[in-house]
């Protein structure tokens, strides 16, 4: 079994100093840090591989390419899709919901249809929506959350009718790092012929994925928080419901056959990834699972639930920290703010001593004004982090207090 130390030294940007200290990253919500394997993996492509997919009939490409749809068939495999072409490479998350918006936009929404979305969303699982329903004439509805930051399954049950088509809900909130019950939500949702689409972002590195046993319809996540690449991401679809999904991008790698006036579209994956795709991304993003599964999704979730609960524990010691939410259940992150101290403040004076975290609103201000907030420090550990560094991080967080406190007084 693997030690942090040992993982660490798969991490060449840990070794970074930050304002003449060791760096401390804690800011693995936004982005994870990349492993050697996925470096080098990326490198050897643009070393010795690099060109276009699926269009030459030359070695280079034809290793590209293959490379690629190994990629996929990683994916696929991570998430337990059932077949690799239910696996749309996107830029990201955000992309993967926009995908799946504009498409819908298509036809396939209809007015007086319904939208079920949650309070606690990442801006890009919210506003797609907002837009998507006011082209189509749909109705967005916004199930709430409860004080504790969960989300508040009565109101969600309430709000599920005949009329709603899609249910799009985080899996895990990036701000208080609730998990949601998506087995009970999923089911909820199909007993009203609805589709559900699950945000699960926050969850790749922790929590292992099986979408044939979760049953959700469709599923959107980010590379880079799982070890990738930025400007890679997913959307997986169930082959017969994305097989409905008209392209909402056009032009090469997507086509049967085109004429001056007319084209028809070619198979599924690729009628849904128009142009010339992030390629050495792609094929980093695959090694990026390929490490994941090598260390184990569980034992990694072990890890970093460890982690979380020393910081909660630390942090529910300091008296003038106020924790955001008390879910039944948290994974990835959480959020909270210094008496006295802005979130800003507290992160600019945290980076002063090698510590990055992040503060603000988190993409998800609906859910900040919830707790009638505008921001928050968030710390999201990932498993190459060590109790040592949380330790570390509550010390400097003690010296934030002393200062923000001493300017209060003044
Ligand atoms: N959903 C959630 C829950 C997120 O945490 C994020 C990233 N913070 C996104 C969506 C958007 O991801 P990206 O910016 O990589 O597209």
């Amino acid at each position: 079994m693997w030690t942090p130390e040992e993982i660490r030294r798969d991490f060449p940007i840990l070794g970074e100093t930050v304002n003449g200290r060791n760096l401390v990253y804690l800011d693995n919500a936004a982005t994870t840090q990349m492993p050697e394997p996925v470096l080098e993996k990326m490198c050897a492509h643009y070393r010795h591989d690099h060109a276009n997919v699926h269009r030459g009939i030359h070695t280079l490409s034809e290793r590209s390419t293959e490379e690629m749809e190994q990629a996929r068939c990683i994916i696929q495999e991570f998430i337990g899709a059932e077949y690799p072409e239910e696996i749309i490479f996107t830029s990201g998350a955000t992309d993967s919901i926009n995908l799946l918006a504009r498409s819908l936009s298509f036809g396939l929404l209809k007015p007086g249809d319904e939208i079920l979305t949650t309070e606690m969303e990442h801006h890009a699982n919210l506003i797609p929506w907002q837009e998507v329903a006011r082209r189509c004439k749909a109705k967005l509805r916004i199930a709430p959350i409860t004080a504790s930051g969960d989300l508040d399954y009565g109101s969600f049950q309430q709000m599920l009718t005949a009329k709603t088509r899609l249910v799009a809900v985080t899996g895990v909130s990036n701000v208080t790092g609730t998990v949601n019950d998506l087995s009970a939500i999923i089911r909820q949702a199909h007993m009203h012929g609805a589709w559900v689409l699950v945000d699960a972002s926050q969850m790749m590195r922790h929590q292992v994925i099986n979408v044939k046993a979760l049953d959700c319809d469709f599923l959107c996540f980010s590379g880079h928080k799982m070890m990738g690449p930025t400007g890679t991401g997913v959307l997986y679809g169930k082959k017969a419901l994305l097989e409905q999904l008209p392209p909402d991008r056009f032009g090469g790698g997507m086509v049967d056959e085109v004429r001056l006036k007319r084209a028809s579209y070619g198979d599924l994956p690729y009628r849904l990834e128009a142009g010339t795709p992030n390629i050495a991304g792609i094929i980093g993003l695959g090694a990026a699972a390929w490490y994941l599964s090598g260390l184990g999704i569980e034992e990694i979730a072990k890890r970093e639930k460890l982690l979380l609960t020393t910081a909660e524990a630390a942090l529910r010691q300091r008296a003038s920290v106020t924790i955001l939410g008390e879910p039944q259940k948290r994974a990835g992150c959480i959020s909270f703010n210094v008496q006295d101290g802005h979130c800003f403040d507290v992160a600019r004076l945290l980076d002063q001593l090698g510590i990055a975290v992040r503060s603000g609103h988190h993409c998800a201000q609906p859910l900040l004004r919830a707790f009638g907030l505008d921001g928050a420090v968030r710390i999201s550990p990932a498993f190459y982090n060590t109790t040592e560094e949380i330790i570390q991080t509550m010390d400097a967080l003690d010296r934030c207090i002393r200062v923000f406190g001493k300017a209060a007084k003044r």
